[in-house]
């Protein structure tokens, strides 16, 4: 008997393990590992996807059930990535089938009409009954008909090549286009046109281009190239002459654009350097982790593109991964332009459907190399000959929903397997990155320079509380007005960056900088209006608020923050005559809204573009010459241990905005306390010193990279009951972990309250804990199994980048 081994699509602890099925003997041909089924699971049928099989005499005891259907024809997940999420759902403690679905396209997850397409001609007799109407059926009717085996083993045999696709309703997208082809032989054509009344012009001129055309003919270019209407094609098409054939086309999220070819530059000798390693290890096949370390606009592109060429020679696949802000068109552009329709791009602005058509490139092996974010490192390609991370220090390749994984993490155990070099690029490496390099666990590349030495722009930090004293209340300094003022004499154009503010609210001297920070955890506390109290959030802290600075005696002190709003306002009062766009969550929400007033700011329509994090990156524009950060201090006191990382690495890559061109470039950045070395050192880009600095902080408090990190999160609509079950988790940790680690907690979350249930966390701070991962198992399952417990959730982040 072929029994198949079946993970269910049943999120819960006690069934987190596979199923054994029956594969009955029609199906043996088609049910393999990756092929996802209908099973019966109690009263219901689901779904599940069919991980191993195997073969089993047939004594059994108790009759196994048997798999109702198949979903899929060919695998859509290959052995590795089978084994991939295994290591997934074991490393982030997650249920085996949302690492099996985090692979997979959307599409494929919600209940969408299945098509079976024939997509050879000509159509085999025992199929005729099938393919009556033309070559795209519905899944049912191939199974009523029962030809989905019979399909099958005709396709594996190469005689005939058909598909199941998903149809994916959208309005507007037409997936099929309606072609033309000639439904007799091509020899009697001319005896056919003889016939037809001399009247029927365009039917015999129809019948000329059929003829002299080997295939089908799009029925919109019929129309538009020779003017020949429906009814035409209709009349012919009731006589048998013609017939309608559906094709199916990709939806093409770049259908309307041109991308121009670009050849492979002659690298600098420093490209040079950096390429020779990668080039060997994809040369012999060999996994190696690279950390290619270069200021923006070094080149590192470059060496991406000559790199992946490489391995395109070698008949081997790419992917690239670039973080979602960052693949604007202009990213985008540069791989199409130099691999053209080898290329798949994955991003969060394509729909469902073109998400899926994307993916389909991948899976049938149409395309080479797919450029994307997060998620494109589940590419089902099978013989991958690198793996790039562009801006590896971007925390938005950590996924914060389950399976909370890491990207790199995905693209070490990938690079592992397909033995291939990964690289991670970045002017700004994460702490973690740069100290693996120093270790010689990545080889570190380096790109010191700008490509023909162009300069870095020159920044100019401005301090607000000098600002403040000379009378100034505005959040505007008197450099930025004049520097704004002067790009506009010039129509230069000018970026102004401002900091989102976050969560949370912090208490700032306006007079001297200063920021009540927590003496355990060197964080900046948070300000609980409710209790009107100063509240650190990993340890539980508690201070008073102050109502004059303790520092310099000011009553200046109070909650900072400003919105995208406010600034607007504030420089349509400065600048009447200025015209701004202004790029923020509420402006850029709908589909495709980033794209156009990016593209608006390209071709000059605005003075000024005012925005959140979401400028930071990928704008290149030569026309822009001055970038200005309003106040460089409200991430800096996020409560986050990585505040200071991620300000400097901010600061940086705003200021890498401007000047990218001929014309040079100029930063101001407006702050409290300009004496921080995170902005200090974002001044003069020096990463070299500010990650000596930090990695000094990280090991006085212990932090990554010196020690792991796990939070624990606990949930409940009742306050009483989450602390309650925080405190029995913390305590059983503090029992069951190794004297070296160490625990906070449990405290509550810094967003205390969520959809009125009430959060509390705990952090677990390690060197080595060889069993942390039972014990945790062990937490998630008991508050899954356990009813009294109804309604709490508990969540575990291994190594989590939000510790809110
Ligand atoms: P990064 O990815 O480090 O920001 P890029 O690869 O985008 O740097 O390079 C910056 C600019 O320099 C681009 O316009 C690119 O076309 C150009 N460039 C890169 N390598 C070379 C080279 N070897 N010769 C000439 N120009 C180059
Ligand atoms: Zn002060
Ligand atoms: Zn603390």
């Amino acid at each position: 008997m072929h029994v198949a081994k079946v993970i269910v699509d049943v999120p819960a602890g006690q069934i987190d393990h596979s199923f054994d099925y029956l594969i009955p003997q029609e199906w043996e041909d088609i049910i393999v590992p990756g092929i996802r089924v209908i099973v019966p699971f109690g009263p219901r049928k689901i779904q599940g996807i069919v991980v191993d099989t195997y073969m089993k005499t047939e004594e059994t005891e108790f009759k196994l059930k048997a798999i109702d259907e198949p979903m899929d024809v060919t695998p859509v997940l290959t052995p590795e990535l089978l084994q991939l999420a295994n290591q997934l759902s074991e490393e982030t403690l997650c249920f085996h089938i949302a690492a099996l679905q985090v692979m997979l396209p959307a599409a494929m997850k919600a209940k969408y009409k299945k098509k079976v397409v024939l997509k050879s001609e000509p159509i085999p007799p025992e199929f005729l009954p099938l393919f009556q109407k033309g070559n795209i059926v519905s899944w049912e009717k191939a199974m009523e008909l029962n030809l989905v085996p019979t399909l099958q083993r005709k396709a594996r045999a190469k005689e005939i090549d058909f598909e199941i696709i998903y149809e994916v309703k959208e309005k507007n997208r037409k997936k099929v286009i309606k072609h033309v082809c000639l439904n007799i032989d091509r020899k009697m054509v001319d005896n056919e046109i003889d016939k037809l009344p001399p009247q029927a012009g365009k039917q015999k001129e129809l019948l000329e281009i059929l003829k002299n055309q080997q295939e089908s003919i799009p029925i919109p270019e019929l129309t538009k190239d020779y003017g020949i209407s429906t009814a035409t094609i209709r009349s012919l098409a009731d006589k048998g002459i013609v017939k309608h054939l559906d094709v199916e086309v990709y939806r093409n999220p770049f259908e309307h654009k041109e991308f121009k070819r670009t050849e492979p530059l002659p690298l600098t000798a420093e490209q040079q350097k950096a390429i020779i390693p990668i080039l060997k290890s994809v040369e012999e096949q060999s996994y190696e982790s690279f950390l290619l370390y270069g200021v923006t606009g070094s080149g590192k592109t470059e060496v991406y593109l000559q790199t992946i060429q490489e391995v395109l020679k070698k008949g081997q696949e790419a992917i690239v991964l670039v973080p979602e802000i960052s693949l604007t068109p202009q990213m985008v552009d540069r791989f199409k332009g130099r691999f053209g329709d080898q290329v798949a791009v994955l991003h969060s602005g394509l729909s469902i459907g073109e998400k899926y058509d994307e993916w389909r490139k991948i899976h049938r092996k149409e395309v080479k190399v797919v450029v994307g974010a997060r998620s494109a490192i589940f590419a089902p390609f099978e013989n991958l000959g690198v793996i790039i991370i562009d801006e590896e220090h971007e925390s938005s390749y950590k996924q914060e929903e389950n399976p909370k994984y890491h990207a790199r993490d995905v693209a070490k155990l990938r690079g592992a397997y397909h033995q291939c070099p990964v690289i991670l690029g970045s002017a700004t490496p994460s702490l973690e990155s740069f100290a693996r390099a120093q270790k010689g666990v990545y080889t570190l590349l380096e790109l010191s320079r700008r490509m023909n030495d162009r300069d870095l722009p020159s920044v100019e930090i401005v301090d607000m509380r000098e600002e403040l004293r000379s009378g100034n209340r505005s959040m505007f300094s008197t450099k930025l007005v004049e520097l704004l003022q002067n790009r506009m004499e010039k129509k230069e154009q000018s970026v102004l960056f401002l900091n989102k503010r976050g969560y949370s609210s912090f208490v700032m001297c306006r007079d001297c900088g200063y920021v009540m920070n927590c003496p355990n955890c060197d964080l900046s506390m948070t300000y609980h209006r409710a209790s009107s109290e100063m509240k650190c959030h990993y340890c539980d802290y508690r201070a008073l608020v102050p109502t004059t600075c303790p520092e310099c005696t000011s009553t200046y002190i109070r909650y900072f923050g400003t919105g995208t709003q406010k600034v607007e306002e504030e420089i349509a009062r400065l600048f009447p005559e200025a015209r701004v766009i202004r790029m923020d969550v509420d402006t850029t929400g709908r589909k495709g809204a980033h794209e156009k007033l990016l593209s608006a700011f390209e071709r000059g329509e605005a003075d000024i573009l005012l925005g959140t994090q979401m400028i930071a990156k990928g704008l290149d524009f030569p026309n822009i010459t001055l970038v200005g950060v309003l106040s460089a201090d409200t991430m800096l006191h996020l409560p986050d241990f990585r505040a200071s990382e991620k300000t400097f690495q901010l600061l940086t890559q705003v200021s890498g905005r401007a000047g990218r061109h001929e014309k040079p470039g100029e930063v101001v950045i407006q702050t409290y306390t300009p004496e921080h070395y995170s902005i200090e050192l974002s001044g003069s880009q020096d990463y070299l010193a500010f990650y000596q600095k930090e990695m000094i902080t990280r090991k006085q408090f212990q932090y990554p990279p010196f020690y792991y990190l796990t939070l624990i999160n606990i949930s409940h609509e009742e306050v009483m009951k989450a602390a309650s079950i925080a405190e029995n988790i913390t305590s059983y940790l503090e029992k069951n972990l190794s004297s070296s680690s160490i625990i906070l907690g449990p405290v509550a979350s810094p967003i205390a309250r969520i959809n009125n249930r009430y959060r509390y966390q705990c952090l677990v701070k390690y060197k080595r804990e060889p069993e942390l991962t039972k014990h945790l198992k062990k937490i998630v399952h008991q508050f899954q199994e356990d009813k009294r417990n109804n309604g709490v959730y508990v969540s575990v982040d291994v190594q989590p980048y939000v510790l809110m």
